[in-house]
């Protein structure tokens, strides 16, 4: 019997629920989480909770009763969620996206791991050579992706501090022969702060496992922070650099560069009468030899800065001891952001697709993973569910769903001119001395009557948050209270041109490569580069089009307890994250339309031996008149709509019926 009809597991889609309560929800969540059934639908969409602990729900054996299957067909998994958007891709030509979200913890890059791994295990039966090298290097990748761009967190102790968006390419055979990611919003402060018990990224910890580059830096781990993990996982990120295609100048020059970043860390300054000096003189010569650059010109550029005068000549200033701190810290967090862009480009530039390739095959399909902390699309009807071609139009019963419109959200955010970026951009580009309590003020002025913002200075009586400092937005989700502390300074992200100019002009081809504009001389630069916010919000609106443009499948990651505990269900946890994934929503809507649909023929195919009229083999004109009999045959005739070339079906029961009659 299908996993689904037995009530031991709990409802194996939400839409079966009795009634669409919260409380419903929460008791068939509670109980499948229990029973080990992590993963759920809503119609199309996998509602996934965090085990916690090994499963044997993945796997070679696992993967072949996935695939090529319908999603009904098997219990709810990830790999049918894969494999619905690898058909649909194949079969209709169709890109798609695989949309993940979650909390941090919730299982995200866990889940589009899995999903990797299904696609690559169910494509290229013929072994073609070619097409093995990209699913080895897309797989691959992400260890290396992990290992600079994730960190142990309170909350997660692989958490990625960086967005990631992978395009798979596939050719007329269904095979992938390229790819390309994106990644969005490297944390780079991690390399200068930690929460207490919080790690920097792993690689700092795994280079220690590299020839000499185990130093004494603050910023270097201290030893009783080393996981188990971090010696066998810098050999994994060695091999898998390797059959990636970095060369071993390139690795030794990534392991410099984390070096260099260490080194960085312990330049500290004195000041003498008016002018700076480098207390630790001899670490400018080991930073030097690491960068490849010459001592002199280091030691200036952490001391002083080429400034353009308005007669076109160029001076040098030289720095305060903030500005030498605060220069040095900025280029820590350069080098390190520049570091993770540039193994994510060379990552692409070994998976891209060849043009000759698409030429040849001509049509060239994407499937896209998100992997994105916080990114939501609020968009309740899953798409792909194609508008029905009816056959004859019928009512459909429209329960009440009340949705909330995030618009006026993204509208305080990003209006043009009014928005809270327009207003920090503006407050930074005004030149002279701007403080975060004066783009507060600014804020207070413009946003004042907005109904989801608020400041302290606005509500006398909110105790919690402090005066002149933080700020409030009322989001879907909760209250998020945000302290104004750096804004300026981090949407400005100064890096003084002297530095790039430096890193250009290293004789290390890798480092001198993450520095194309420091070939600008000081007297050409006059544009101003765009704001931290700005660069971000752009990025966002192109990934969002990019996605618009794809067939969205969804994946809903829920965190069972904040222990990382396979045992406890917390409820008010998950309540909460069922509340602002809007996943109730997700039922409702599911109900009140029509959950699956199925070619005629792939239909009958599947079901024909359930009625006498059309088995073995039917005899009508059409295959739409034959479904129509076993339909009808069976009494769902109230459950199913005709299209042109498929049946619609509202509700899963219908087919999980059908299938225990054909397993009879
Ligand atoms: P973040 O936003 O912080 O990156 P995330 O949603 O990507 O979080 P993951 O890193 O995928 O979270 O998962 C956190 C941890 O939970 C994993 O390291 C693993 O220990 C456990 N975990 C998640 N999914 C599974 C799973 N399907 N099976 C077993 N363990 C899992
Ligand atoms: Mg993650």
């Amino acid at each position: 019997m299908a996993e689904q009809e037995s009530l031991e597991f709990g409802k194996a889609d939400f839409v079966l629920l009795d009634q669409v309560t919260m409380e419903h929800f929460m008791e068939n969540l509670k109980l499948r989480f229990e029973m080990g059934r992590i993963y759920t639908y809503i119609g199309e969409v996998v509602v996934s909770m965090n085990p916690y602990k090994q499963t044997q729900l993945y796997g070679k054996d696992v993967i072949e009763q996935y695939q090529g299957r319908e999603l009904y067909e098997r219990p709810p998994h990830l790999y049918a969620v894969a494999d619905a958007a690898y058909k649909a891709m194949k079969r209709r030509a169709k890109d798609t996206c695989i949309v993940i979200s979650g909390e941090s913890g919730a299982g995200k890059t866990e889940a589009s791991k899995y999903i990797m791994q299904y696609i690559a295990a169910i494509t290229n039966p013929s072994q073609r050579e070619e097409v093995e090298r990209v699913k080895n290097v897309l797989l691959k990748s992400n260890c290396v992706l992990e290992a600079f761009g994730n960190a142990k967190t309170n909350r997660n102790d692989n958490s990625s501090r960086f967005g990631k968006y992978m395009d798979i390419n596939f050719d007329f055979k269904g095979d992938p022969t390229g790819g390309h990611i994106n990644n969005y919003l490297l944390e780079k402060s991690r390399i200068l702060h930690q929460q207490p018990g919080e790690r920097n990224f792993h690689s700092f910890y795994q280079a220690g496992n590299h020839s000499s580059l185990i130093c004494s830096s603050p910023l270097h781990p201290p030893i009783s922070q080393l996981l188990t993990s971090d010696q066998s996982n810098f050999k994994a990120v060695a091999d898998a650099m390797k059959v990636i295609g970095f060369s071993p100048e390139e690795i030794n020059s990534v392991y410099k560069i984390l070096a260099t970043i260490l080194h960085l860390g312990n330049v500290s300054f004195v000041t003498e009468g008016d002018a700076v000096a480098i207390e630790n003189r001899e670490l400018v010569s080991q930073l030097a030899e690491l960068t490849s650059t010459q001592p002199e010109s280091l030691l200036r550029t952490l001391l002083y800065r080429a400034v353009a005068t308005g007669g076109g000549e160029v001076i040098e200033k030289g720095h305060s001891g903030k500005e030498a701190n605060y220069a040095r810290d900025a280029c820590a967090k350069a080098i390190y952001e520049r570091l993770f862009c540039w193994i994510v480009g060379r990552i692409n530039t070994v998976i891209e697709v060849k043009n000759y390739d698409a030429r040849l095959h001509g049509k060239n399909t994407v499937i896209a993973v998100l992997d994105i902390y916080g990114f939501e699309i609020f968009e309740s009807n899953r798409a792909g569910c194609e508008p029905p071609a009816w056959g004859s139009p019928r009512e459909l019963p429209q329960g009440r769903i009340e949705y909330f419109n995030n618009q006026i959200i993204v509208d305080l955010v990003e209006q043009p001119h009014k928005g809270i970026i327009s207003i920090l951009d503006e407050a930074c580009l005004t030149g002279g001395q701007v403080t975060d309590a004066m783009f507060l003020e600014s804020m207070n002025t413009k946003l004042g009557k907005h109904p989801h913002y608020t400041s302290r200075k606005l509500c006398a009586t909110d105790k919690s948050m402090e005066f002149g400092r933080d700020f409030r937005i009322k989001h879907y989700a909760g209250n998020v209270t945000y302290s104004v502390e750096g804004f300026i300074d981090k949407n400005k992200d100064t890096l003084f041109q002297d530095f790039k100019r430096l890193m250009y002009n290293s004789t290390d081809p890798v480092l001198r490569d993450m520095w194309p504009e420091g070939e600008v001389s000081i007297t050409e630069v006059t544009k101003r580069p765009l704001t931290a916010a700005t660069l971000f919000k752009n990025s966002m609106v192109a990934l969002v089009e990019n996605l618009a443009s794809k067939e969205p499948y969804y994946v809903r990651c829920i965190k069972p307890n904040d222990q990382k505990s396979p045992l406890l269900f917390d409820a008010e946890r998950c309540r909460h994250q069922v509340e602002y994934l809007g996943l109730l929503e997700n039922v409702r809507v599911r109900r009140a339309g029509f959950a699956y649909r199925q070619p005629y023929d792939r239909f009958l195919l599947r079901y024909k031996m359930t009625c006498e009229y059309t088995w073995p083999n039917h005899l009508m004109p059409t295959d739409q008149e034959a479904t129509r009999a076993l339909i009808d045959q069976h009494g769902f005739q109230d459950d199913v709509a005709y299209g042109h070339t498929k049946i619609f079906i509202r509700m899963p029961q219908t087919l999980f019926c059908l299938e225990q009659e054909r397993a009879q």
